[in-house]
């Protein structure tokens, strides 16, 4: 039985329109982003409501492939071809625009993508480290004093300490529904789970989220504890790992629990990587929001220990039976990374990785499936 709530998150992408409409006639600027490396906490604590514009579909692809180059992740394609099509709302919706220095392809695509909406590029260094933390500090800086001077309005300590309890507290609820799928019950599919993740960069009101997360981990709790309602109770349990996937490029996600598995968490940026970490609560709030982004493990960092650590972590927690590993077509950066994640998921581990290149198309769907049920078949 699904989780009657879920019905609530099914709804959120298409009442966040609804929801800023009076918050847009206020005057409050609507701040697309497109990466996890964007700091939220200074968004909202500018007065401005952030939404996620991130491409999840293959329909604007076509018209993007008139500016961009075929052989690019159809991530960008997709995120740009929203954009000179005009045909993604949010984005309409949106006043500003943030990006981040992360892969090459998407930190080119914004020299176009500037052209369309104003867009401030946050340069992003591909590593931690004493210099590289002040370094990012500066551009965390900078992107405060970019969105004082958009909203008029002055960001302060109290109103971005406020912000960063408020999100430090949707991960926390957030890592609370994951770990109801510890046990052998898992009360939550991978596709909900990825619908209850997705709906955070939709949420006009984070409070009203939040409260609706905290219903939603007391009725898995229940259900879990119940053992009546468990996705399958003798179902593989996958972890997956690689490129984000969303409404719309969920299609290798489907494709895992249509053959009978369970996706039971998933590293990425529509995943765990979105909420793993908090911001530190005391100190200065700048430098706490810097240090927690500049540690999120994107295979854009070089190296990318974070990334085995966080799977490392997840493997003890969750207890997967085998590992897919998702990229897409012409991210050389996670395609480079994915050796390591397999050879290390092996040795640590002993667990095998299944590597599925594809892309938002339909057109290979039955191919993964036999693969997909092939990997499934020796674990
Ligand atoms: S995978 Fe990397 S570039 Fe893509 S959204 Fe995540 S952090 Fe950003
Ligand atoms: S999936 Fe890879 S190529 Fe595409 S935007 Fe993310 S890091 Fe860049």
């Amino acid at each position: 039985m699904r989780p009657s709530i879920m019905e609530r998150f099914d709804g959120l992408a298409d009442r966040f329109l609804a929801d800023i409409e009076p918050l847009k006639d206020s005057g409050s600027l609507v701040v697309g982003i497109y990466c996890t490396y964007a700091p939220v906490e200074l968004v909202r604590a500018a007065g401005a409501v952030p939404v996620g514009l991130c491409g999840k579909k293959q329909a604007p692809i076509p018209a993007a492939e008139r500016t961009l180059p075929a052989n690019l992740c159809p991530l960008i394609k997709s995120s740009y071809g929203y954009a000179v099509t005009d045909t993604c709302p949010y984005f309409a919706a949106a006043d500003l625009l943030v990006g981040e220095t992360t892969c090459d392809g998407k930190k080119k695509m914004y020299e176009h993508l500037g052209k369309i909406k104003p867009l401030h590029l946050m340069h992003l260094p591909a590593t931690g480290g004493e210099a590289q933390d002040a370094y990012w500090l500066g551009e965390v800086r900078r992107f405060k004093t970019f969105l004082e001077s958009a909203t008029g309005r002055a960001i302060t300590d109290e109103a971005l300490g406020a912000e960063i309890r408020l999100q430090n507290e949707v991960r926390r609820l957030l890592s609370l529904v994951l770990s109801t799928s510890r046990g052998p019950c898992v009360p939550l599919s991978g596709l909900d789970m990825l619908r209850v993740t997705e709906a955070k960069s939709f949420s006009a009101d984070p409070h009203a989220y939040a409260a609706t997360l905290r219903e939603l981990s007391a009725e898995l709790e229940a259900l879990s504890a119940a053992g009546t309602s468990c996705v399958s109770a003798d179902a593989r349990r996958i972890l997956l790992t690689g490129c984000p996937v969303g409404r719309g490029s969920e299609k290798l996600l489907r494709l895992i629990e249509e053959s009978g598995a369970v996706v039971v968490a998933a590293e990425n940026c529509s995943g765990v990587k979105s909420f793993d970490g908090l911001v530190e609560e005391a100190g200065d709030p700048l430098a706490a929001i810097a240090r927690r982004y500049l540690r999120i493990p994107c295979s854009v960092m070089t190296p990318n220990a974070g990334r085995l650590e966080l799977l490392d972590r997840l493997t003890q927690e969750m207890r997967p039976h085998g590992v897919v590993d998702l990229t897409w077509h012409c991210c050389h950066t996670y395609n480079v990374e994915s050796p390591i994640v397999a050879a290390h998921m092996l040795e640590k581990h002993g667990l095998p990785t299944l590597h599925i290149e594809t892309d938002y198309a339909d057109a290979d769907v039955e191919q993964l499936r036999t693969r997909v049920e092939a990997f499934l078949e020796i674990l």
